[in-house]
């Protein structure tokens, strides 16, 4: 079997699919993006085609290599999105080849259904009590939620109880019948961390994302000495060499490598295995399609330490387009009681509806994330 092609379709709400063709007519789909740099991606993808083109798919193994090391420069979000989203492709011409879905091929299920959660209450956090209400109908018992809009280097005591207020209120309203993780988004640097996992602490959250920056990743232990709340961190982390470091340093909790960013399941499965070695549990970031989620789940159902599965569904980013709306075997998507069962298709086990892909991609937007600013003027992180 030889690769012949590969075409992009930049897609709403933010999302670019990728789709590999062979000479056998087994075609395979991935999802190579970060999200708000979907063209830079997709030039990306296109440059590694005279790597690909002509080369046997089933030696994931070798194309990997050649696509990482051949370019001598490496690493980072662009150039290990493009990768992650060939890679998916990759593993489900292999899987749709053989007629198996991926996680037979890296050794079968350790478990029977995935935990998910849900996303609530939007960029800032609003209605969250009301949010709740309506996913629980839906069956979710799991949440995550932003901990805080700007927040200065250092700020008040008035916006730090805002913030926990409105954490407060929701294990007021639910007590202990549901669980909810806070992320920090990156907006909160070390020294109000410090501040915000301390008065955060009683109302005992899953854990709490990026507590700060990945660049500030040094932090990760002070910060884990002082507060009991499990720190998860990994969006923004490209490969195993960047979680090497982190995980030597310790604090981590929680390592959420994003399936579409972090060189797909084939470096991914190699995070989490790190992960396992360290006591770390596992839980991809998934707030784009389903593809990318398909290849999360690939990895999930092989990896004793994954804990949690980020989904996209009625995420505040889904503006023109929902999880499912390119997926023609919706019902493998069901989750019941908060958990998915294994897709069980071959492959990947997404059925992309092509048509709609192809017609939707003509009028794609270019999303952007929000730039924020603080009181005086200057840039905050979103
Ligand atoms: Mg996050």
């Amino acid at each position: 079997m030889k690769i012949t092609k590969l075409t992009t379709y930049r897609l709403a709400p933010r999302w670019l699919f990728l789709k590999i063709e062979t000479d056998a007519g087994v075609a395979g789909w991935g999802e190579p993006v970060i999200e708000g740099k979907a063209r830079t991606v997709e030039a990306a993808v296109h440059e590694f085609e005279p790597y690909l083109i002509g080369r046997d798919p089933a030696r994931i193994n070798d194309l990997w290599q050649t696509m990482y090391r051949g370019g001598f420069y490496r690493g980072g979000a662009i150039l290990m999105s493009a990768i992650a989203g060939i890679d998916q492709a990759l593993w489900d011409i292999k899987g749709k080849a053989l007629g198996v879905p991926v996680y037979e091929l890296l050794g079968g299920l350790v478990r029977d259904r995935m935990k998910t959660y849900s996303w609530v209450g939007g960029d800032r956090p609003a209605d969250v009590i009301a949010g709740i209400r309506r996913l629980r109908e839906g069956g979710f018992d799991t949440f995550k939620l932003n901990g805080s809009e700007e927040m200065g280097l250092i700020d008040s005591a008035a916006k730090v109880d805002a913030a926990v207020a409105r954490i407060a209120e929701i294990r007021a309203a639910f007590g202990q019948t549901i669980e909810f993780g806070i992320d920090f988004h990156g907006r909160i640097g070390a020294p109000m961390a410090k501040v915000m996992l301390r008065e955060l602490e009683p109302y005992r959250p899953l854990f709490v994302e990026e507590p700060v920056l990945a660049e500030q990743d040094e932090s990760y232990a002070r910060l884990a000495q002082h507060t009991s709340i499990p720190l998860a961190a990994g969006e923004r982390m490209y490969s195993r060499f960047e979680f090497k470091r982190v995980f030597a340093a310790g604090g981590l909790a929680i390592a959420q490598p994003d399936l579409s960013h972090a060189g797909g399941i084939s470096e991914c499965l190699k995070i989490a295995g790190m992960a396992e070695a360290h006591d770390i549990a596992f839980a991809p970031h998934c707030p784009l399609g389903p593809v990318a989620l398909a290849a999360c789940l690939a990895v999930d159902f092989v990896s004793h330490n994954a804990v949690l599965q980020e989904q996209s569904m009625g995420i505040h980013y889904n503006q023109g387009g929902e999880l499912l709306d390119y997926v023609r075997n919706r019902t493998d998507f069901h989750i019941e009681g908060g958990y998915i069962r294994p897709l069980p298709g071959p492959g990947l086990g997404v059925e992309v509806d092509e048509e709609r892909v192809i017609a939707a991609s003509r009028s794609a937007p270019d999303w952007r994330n929000p730039l924020w600013r603080h009181a005086d003027g200057s840039v905050a992180e979103w």
